[in-house]
């Protein structure tokens, strides 16, 4: 037996087998060969395999996601049979005397920088797909597995050095039992959505990740951070003890399902749940949340390969929205950059991503993208009780700015007579210093404020909320992030709006106290944290 310990980041127990996910860039070595048209063969012999895997995965994506989504790997097929690309590889292999993964890499580089100086939106965002396809090939060659297509469709524990949310989100989650990565931090998206799908999650086991655990049986804590490869028979029958327990705690939970969300004085919370696709609804109506305080849409984007649609986008605001019924289900728009990045949106590498072109920064200056977004939210808000919340606002000028925008989109709309709510509400999230120092003008502009204490606590602080070794700097107890949440609340108070938190700490229990003495109005958190929380105000 091994024993690491690691950071618990969403709680509950796993027990099963590891699938190591091979996520990490290699570099690739050049070396010379004495007989390239050898490596010209081996080259031309991982295609082959390569393009096989990628008709598996067509065919499997087809069957359990419809034809739309297995599109993409028809194109990645066609793309390693294209003759320029197959010209270029075989053309370095056999002039330069190199061998086939540095001939693959390096075409690969030269054709996605061709692609994204592309004045084409649709063939810039081909620039990561030819990077896709082309780090097949180079992981065939290597000898090196490529994780969901070595599947037998069985659930695994997934250990990885590092995943990053669109890797998360691309899972198969009725196959995933936890997570284990060697990186990470507790406030990242990849906590965030462990969270949300109630899977337990641990991060930074750093060295002791060891990709030769893939296929060993695994106990993981995700409330202690214990990660027991290869347990003994007391190891294992003690977990399974507790994990036993912790279902039946669960199940002790669901009692308070109906039951009003209020203190023993009479004070009431609305407590509502954060998703980040229509699939959450489940989650959230199972743990009984009054409504959905936050919709990160941008998973949306993430998801997908292009971007995506207004009718796309339409269907899945709708899904939410009808399910909900008359609940309110506020979806932000979207706060692409930073940690989420999308290769189509084609953003420039920058050396400080988090204080970057992201969220409202990139939708007022590409209000192309924005309109689509908002058409899609207007249509979509007569099937429920949406509204509308936007990020990262650091200025009165910001909100003007967006809502001219969605003044525009409402016009067009009326225009060709569709119908949306005239009365849409418009929030914002308070997750910038600027945003709480600027409360009481911006309180005067929307209908609502949500406090994003992920962002808050990074940007008050100074942390960067994915950097695991900042510890006791990063601490979103601090008081300085405290009195930000009461003046924010202070100032929405003042002006007759509801200020409500969607950050991560408004499921943390230590807190709800301070959060009922500073009059928040909602708390917004993942749907497995809802019970606990009205348990926790119902006691106070
Ligand atoms: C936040 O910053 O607290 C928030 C809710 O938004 P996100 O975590 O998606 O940045
Ligand atoms: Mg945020």
């Amino acid at each position: 037996m091994r024993t690491m310990q690691g950071t618990g980041v969403s709680a509950g127990i796993a027990i099963g087998e590891i699938r190591v996910l091979d996520t990490a860039e290699h570099a690739v070595e050049r070396r010379v060969v004495d007989d390239p048209q050898a490596e010209v063969e081996r080259f031309r012999a991982a295609r082959d395999t390569a393009v096989d895997q990628l008709k598996r995965l067509r065919d499997k994506t087809a069957a359990e996601f419809g034809e739309g989504k297995a599109e993409l790997f028809d194109t990645h097929q066609l793309m390693l049979q294209d003759p320029d690309y197959v010209e270029s590889i075989e053309d370095l292999i056999t002039q330069s005397k190199v061998n086939a993964e540095f001939a693959v890499n390096s075409t690969a580089e030269q054709f996605a920088a061709m692609f994204a100086a592309m004045d084409n939106s649709y063939m810039q965002a081909r620039a990561a797909d030819v990077k896709d396809v082309s780090r097949r090939v180079i992981n065939v060659l290597e000898g090196r597995g490529v994780g969901a297509d070595q599947d037998d469709g069985g659930s695994r524990i997934i250990l990885a050095e590092d995943l990053a949310p669109s890797e998360t989100v691309q899972l198969d989650r009725s196959k995933v039992l936890g997570f284990v990565t060697a990186k990470g931090s507790a406030n990242s998206h990849t906590a965030i959505l462990a969270r949300t799908m109630g899977l337990p999650a641990i991060i930074g086991i750093g060295d002791a990740f060891n990709p030769e655990d893939d296929g060993h049986v695994a106990v993981i804590d995700g409330a202690s951070g214990m990660v027991f490869v290869d347990p003994d028979e007391a190891t294992l029958t003690e977990y399974q003890g507790k994990k036993a327990k912790y279902e039946e705690h669960l199940r002790l939970l669901q009692e308070l399902k109906g039951k009003p969300t209020e203190t023993k004085d009479g004070q009431r919370v609305r407590l509502y749940a954060n998703i980040g696709r229509p699939s959450d609804v489940t989650a959230v109506l199972a743990n009984d949340a009054e409504g959905i305080g936050l919709f990160r849409s941008e998973f949306l984007y993430l998801e997908s390969e292009d971007y995506p649609t207004e009718e796309f986008q339409f269907e899945a605001y709708k899904e939410v929205a009808q399910k909900m019924g008359d609940r309110l289900v506020v979806i932000r728009t979207l706060d692409i950059g930073a940690d989420k990045q999308v290769g189509y949106f084609n953003l420039e590498h920058e050396s400080n991503p988090a204080l970057g072109y992201r969220a409202i920064r990139i939708c007022l200056t590409r209000p192309e993208i924005f309109k689509v977004q908002l058409r899609a939210l207007l249509r979509a808000s007569v099937y429920g009780n949406i509204a509308i919340m936007l990020p990262m606002i650091t200025s009165v000028q910001e909100v003007r700015d967006a809502k001219k925008i969605l003044e525009e989109v409402k016009d067009e709309l009326r225009g060709e007579h569709i119908d949306f709510n005239e009365h849409i509400q418009v929030g914002i999230m308070i997750e910038t210093p600027a945003s709480v120092i600027m409360a009481d003008e911006l309180a005067a502009e929307v209908d609502f404020f949500s406090i994003g204490t992920n962002d808050l606590t990074q940007y008050t602080l100074a942390c960067d909320r994915q950097n695991p070794n900042l510890g006791r700097f990063a601490d979103p107890h601090s008081p300085a992030v405290l009195r930000m949440i009461r003046m924010a609340t202070e100032a929405a108070h003042r002006h007759n709006i509801w200020c409500g938190i969607c950050g991560e700490l408004g499921a943390d229990l230590s807190l709800t106290d301070t959060f009922l003495e500073i009059g928040l109005d909602e708390l917004s958190v993942s749907p497995t944290s809802v019970l606990p929380l009205r348990d926790a105000i119902r006691n106070h």
